[in-house]
């Protein structure tokens, strides 16, 4: 091989490899495999070593390697590298862009352009010719520390432009690393003993700002270009990242031109998910907004460091600060009573949470909590959140010391203490607790399907519910916080629970889970509730006024309702934790939908019953539908106060009852005479 085929070799694979390179990183495809590349950049760097006049730093081979550095050479910004300033809010973003109206005094267009806040290093990249001659970081702003023999190790930084790039270029970008990697290093750390790094984007900081670019080039790292900052005046932002994607740089894909405050509002929600972020390969930490016309973004200016027409929409922060307005205490599935937090609702993590598990009373303890504390809440990925800090200096000297009860909050009676936890002494307490949460959500009762049996053990585990009542104030948050659930279902079973507030009195009735109170027995004591209180539109406090004026002798007057019933009820009335629990079953906003008139003055008023064998015309359901829209009652069981049993074919023991009885027999087809079909 001559010297000049040589020369020509090495252009030839220079310009393949870094189409290669550009494909990879910048386009996302693979044209040809790893292997075949790797060859490739070999052959390279063997002729490079046997005719080093023809090594340029643009050379792929330039990625790695290169000698030590004392210390960084110091480099000026031709234009300062500012940053942005951080908005937290929608009225946040409101208000910034008023402030530009303002001090544009006009009118302009909401056109801007979004993209996501990379968690990483920004640097400053120069080409002169097309060729990356000095890449720099921000400093302070003016002067910055030059770092090229470092930056070449990244893949993503186009040694040599394509396309028709201007002589002199500055563009800004960031250097990240992404998650993966981070793991792998950390692993490595580890593995080394050495010291574990926090975040992604410290080791992206430290790797670029390493004096061996050795150690910079084993770190994998990536790179996006946003900003051309000398070179090439263009209309607008997103056209600036047209021209860097032609000219070879990695461009971010997730960038969005939006046209109004709520495409941004909706561009930051989209981005704030936490399931949409954990997904990611990279830390984002928020939004970047800029106004979109770059005519208007210079004529704004800048404010202090940062330009005014761009913002950095943060996602709210994994930890923050709040208050702990109770501690309450839930029974768990095997009666452990758990403390838990009740907090004015605080945005962590991209969710509203109001609770949070303390374990136990060690836990409080150690904390020295109190209620009425400022606390700090942090929530790291899934696991649920926790109170990790307690501001004592902030204490104004009326928060109280929390006290574990010393009889269940079931009302069984005593709790015992062992180790470190408690418990209540009735064995079946957690089970009991358990069976009543779901005979409530149960399809007679308040019908609230998002809610199955797996999901009230895992809230009840969790601390989140301890009865029925508490179903009303879980709140989103609360349970997109817990392990496997997502943001989305934590969302369904919220908007579900909200929209199931309001039941009929009958389904009431039945959630609450008096002891022999079936489905119809259920809608015959509502009505009684409702003869009691006079009136069709009730609220709970009438329910409990109504239902503890019921006597025994008045409940049994009820068809279907003997002794055994009569007096179920009538305890259940009498009992303060029942009526407690109503009470907090109105304050959590629970309605009961207006009784029906018809069910008041009927043509059956008053009648009762039974229906017994198939009927031809209609099911069952529709038959006790007809006759309750006419004010009659239905009932499952056969007694002296049956006023008739509507035998279908192949009537059962209730027909043979009714006979014995005396009770009035009617076939179908005197039924639907009866009731005017
Ligand atoms: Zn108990």
């Amino acid at each position: 091989m001559t010297r000049q085929e040589a020369k020509d070799r090495i252009e030839k694979l220079k310009k393949e490899i870094n189409r290669d390179r550009y494909a990879y990183h910048v386009l996302n495809k693979s044209l040809i495999p790893d292997e075949v590349l790797d060859s490739l950049k070999k052959e390279l760097f063997d002729l490079e070593l046997q005719y080093p006049e023809f090594i340029t730093p643009d050379s792929p081979t330039q990625r790695v390697g290169g000698r030590p550095l004392k210390e960084f050479k110091k480099v000026r910004h031709e234009m300062p590298m500012i940053s942005f300033d951080d908005a937290f809010s929608e009225q946040d973003m409101k208000d910034w862009f008023g402030r530009i109206e303002n001090y544009l005094k006009m009118k302009i267009d909401q056109e801007f352009f979004c993209e996501l806040k990379l968690d990483g290093l920004s640097v400053e990249l120069v080409y002169d010719k097309g060729v990356f001659v000095r890449g720099s970081t921000r400093g302070d702003g003016l002067i910055g520390e030059d770092v090229t023999q470092n930056l070449k190790t990244i893949e993503d930084i186009p040694l040599r432009l394509e396309g028709d790039y201007p002589d002199h270029l500055v563009v800004r970008g960031e250097v990240i690393l992404n998650k993966k990697e981070f793991e792998r290093i950390n692993e490595e750390q580890k593995e080394k003993g050495g010291k574990l790094y926090a975040n992604p984007r410290n080791i992206a900081a430290g790797s670029v700002r390493q004096l061996d670019p050795k150690i910079t080039a084993s770190r994998k790292m990536n790179s996006f270009q946003y900003d051309i900052v000398v070179g090439k005046n263009v209309k607008t932002h997103e056209e600036e990242h047209g021209f860097l994607k032609k000219w070879g740089f990695n461009i971010n894909p997730w960038s969005k031109s939006a046209h109004s405050m709520q495409d941004i509002y909706d561009f930051h929600r989209h981005w704030g998910e936490p399931d949409r972020r954990e997904k990611l390969e990279y830390e984002i930490d928020g939004i970047v907004v800029i106004v979109n016309n770059n005519r208007i973004f210079d004529e704004a200016g800048v404010i202090g460091k940062a330009p005014r027409a761009a913002m950095a929409y943060k996602f709210s922060p994994r930890e923050a600060t709040t208050i702990v307005e109770d501690i309450r205490v839930q029974v768990g599935r095997t009666g452990v009573l758990t403390p838990v937090a009740v907090m004015r609702p605080v945005n962590v993590g991209g969710t509203t949470i109001t609770h949070a598990t303390l374990h136990n009373m060690d836990q409080i303890e150690k904390l020295d909590l109190r209620i009425g504390d400022t606390v700090v809440v942090s929530r790291a990925g899934d696991v649920i959140p926790q109170i990790t800090k307690v501001f004592k200096d902030l204490r104004v000297g009326k928060e109280k010391k929390f006290k574990m009860p010393e009889t269940c909050p079931h009302g069984c009676g005593k709790v015992i203490k062992e180790g470190v936890f408690y418990r209540c002494a009735n064995p079946k307490c957690g089970a009991v607790s358990r069976e009543l949460i779901r005979h409530f959500v149960s399809r007679p009762g308040f019908n609230i399907e998002g809610l199955g049996p797996k999901i009230i053990d895992r809230f009840l585990d969790e601390g989140l519910i301890s009865d029925a009542a508490d179903i009303f104030d879980l709140q989103k948050g609360d349970i997109a916080a817990l392990e496997r659930f997502g943001e989305k279902s934590a969302e369904n079973i919220v908007l579900e629970i909200a929209a199931k507030k309001k039941v009929p009195l009958s389904r009431l009735v039945f959630a609450l889970g008096i002891i022999h109170i079936g489905e119809e027995t259920s809608g015959l004591i509502a009505k009684k509730i409702g003869e009691i209180a006079g009136k069709r539109e009730l609220n709970i406090d009438d329910i409990i006024k109504s239902g503890r004026r019921l006597t025994l002798d008045e409940l049994q007057t009820i068809p279907d309702v003997g002794p055994k019933v009569a007096e179920s009820v009538y305890e259940w009335f009498g009992n303060g934790q029942n009526i407690e629990f109503l009470k907090r079953l109105a304050k959590a906003g629970v309605e009961i939908e207006p009784l029906r008139s018809t069910g008041i003055s009927g043509k059956l008023k008053g009648l009762s019953f039974v229906l017994t064998g198939t009927l031809e015309t209609m099911s069952r359901e529709e038959a006790k539908k007809k006759i309750r829209g006419q004010g009659g009652d239905v009932s499952e069981s056969v007694n002296k106060k049956t006023d008739y049993v509507v035998a279908g074919s192949e009537p059962g023991s209730k027909y043979d009852k009714a006979k014995s009885l005396g009770v009035r027999i009617i076939s179908e087809k005197d039924f639907l005479e009866l009731i005017g079909a």
